[in-house]
């Protein structure tokens, strides 16, 4: 019963002082974003103690009455809202449900045809030192060079000499949307199984702003703590009765133990809140913002200090800045941005000349700060900033007192002291 901070201090400290920069600084990593009170209240709760492996009404430990409902609440409200026949809630990360996809529909040494982690795809999706490179065979697709879009003719002709097994489409920094009815065309070509990992574009797809894959793929999966803005987490989705069997014994006992009850508690909030209006409105800010910021850096201003958009715009959540031809990499740009306050990551872009610790590219999102109350003027001002921030000689001062005025005017966690 003794409380943390008297338990232990440095961790408590550790939780306040993030509070406190996470209340004080812009948040625009495009895979972040702010759970609500209720979903913090159902991670920090008592069902961490409760063991129950296997699933609602099959588990291996007594006990399970409880929490049996919550994950039912949680299974049947991701079903609802992504319209899908089959959901597995029980992956405790993005990673791992990826995992468990390719378990399920692959066997080791098969071929795998995905986007290349230097063009905007995921580690899980074939990198060479990740699970997904070494276990299977890949293949990679990339973007085109001038319209930086993925090119379906070119994932055809891949699928054609290749015959992979399986064909993933999804992305972790890609600024416009897939063609999933071409790539189940594809798949079904040349026998392949669809697998979209939707983790990035899952919340604009639940508000029906972004076409939905699930009625076009074989196996649908995601992250709930991205634009969803759930707890860190993730999920699969199919409408295949028999990819379903195989995927629910892919996550356990195949690659999981006990399931993170408390988590799936807050999944189910996450997914409950996700079929609000309130919900649709902050995706719709969300992408409004980040139209308004690739406006704002595709001015003169920013064009004439070498800095260029992937894709000259975005139709989703993120933009791609791209640096090559500007006089600050990456890193200095992440670092610049991170003293006027506003947090980004940087990014390879494609054909990248600098390393991946240094890069040529930033990846912007908008999800967190629509969390936070963001709407078209804020937006609009935030863009400001970040271009003067990355011209020649910005003054860091005004800058600064620009994005704390923002962060005051949208207070997080009102009323939360210690969390
Ligand atoms: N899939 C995609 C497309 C992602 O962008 C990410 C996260 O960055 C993941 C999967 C993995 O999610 P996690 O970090 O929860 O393992």
């Amino acid at each position: 019963t003794q409380p943390l901070a008297e338990l232990d201090p440095e961790i408590s400290a550790v939780l306040d002082k993030e509070l406190a920069r996470q209340r004080g600084t812009l948040e625009m990593i495009a895979s972040e974003n702010f759970v609500p009170r209720a979903v913090l209240e159902a991670v920090g709760s008592v069902l961490t103690n409760k063991y129950a492996e296997g699933y609602p009404g099959r588990r291996y430990y007594g006990g399970c009455e409880e929490v049996d409902v919550a994950e039912s609440l949680a299974i049947e409200r991701a079903k609802a809202l992504f319209g899908s026949e089959f959901a597995n809630v029980q992956p405790h990360s993005g990673a791992s449900a990826n995992a468990a996809v390719l378990h399920a529909i692959a066997r080791p040494g098969d071929t795998i045809l995905g986007l290349s982690l230097d063009h905007g795809g995921h580690l899980t999706h074939g990198m060479k030192i990740n699970f997904s490179g070494r276990l299977y065979n890949v293949v990679a697709y990339g973007v085109d060079e001038n319209t930086s879009l993925v090119d379906m003719d070119e994932v055809r002709r891949l699928a054609v000499e290749h015959q992979p097994k399986v064909i993933i489409a999804g992305w972790s920094a890609y600024p416009r949307q897939l063609d999933f009815a071409k790539f189940r065309e594809i798949a079904d070509e040349v026998g392949a199984t669809l697998w979209v990992d939707m983790a990035h574009f899952a919340g604009l797809v639940a508000a029906g702003l972004h076409p939905s894959p699930v009625p076009h793929a074989h196996v649908v999966s995601s992250t709930v703590h991205k634009t969803i803005g759930g707890p860190r987490s993730g999920f699969i989705l199919t409408n295949d009765a028999d990819i379903a069997k195989k995927l629910n014994s892919a996550v356990f006992p195949g690659q999981q133990g006990g399931p993170l009850m408390h988590v799936i508690a807050g999944k189910a909030v996450a997914f409950k809140l996700a079929a609000t209006d309130d919900f649709k409105d902050r995706q719709a800010r969300t992408l409004s913002g980040a139209k308004l910021l690739a406006e704002r850096l595709l001015q003169d201003d920013v064009k004439n200090a070498g800095i260029t958009l992937r894709s000259n715009g975005t139709d989703v959540h993120l933009v791609l800045v791209d640096l090559r031809d500007a006089a600050i990499d990456g890193k200095q740009a992440e670092d610049l941005l991170h003293q006027v306050g506003i947090t980004v990551n940087r990014n390879s872009v494609p054909n990248d000349p600098r390393p991946p610790m240094v890069t040529s590219g930033l990846r912007i999102g908008t999800p967190a700060l629509a969390t936070r109350g963001f709407g078209d003027e804020e937006f609009r001002e935030v863009a400001d900033v970040i271009a003067l921030a990355l011209l020649p000689n910005p003054d860091i001062e005004s800058l600064r007192a620009r994005t704390k005025a923002l962060a005051d005017k949208f207070p997080l966690y009102e009323g939360l002291e210690q969390w």
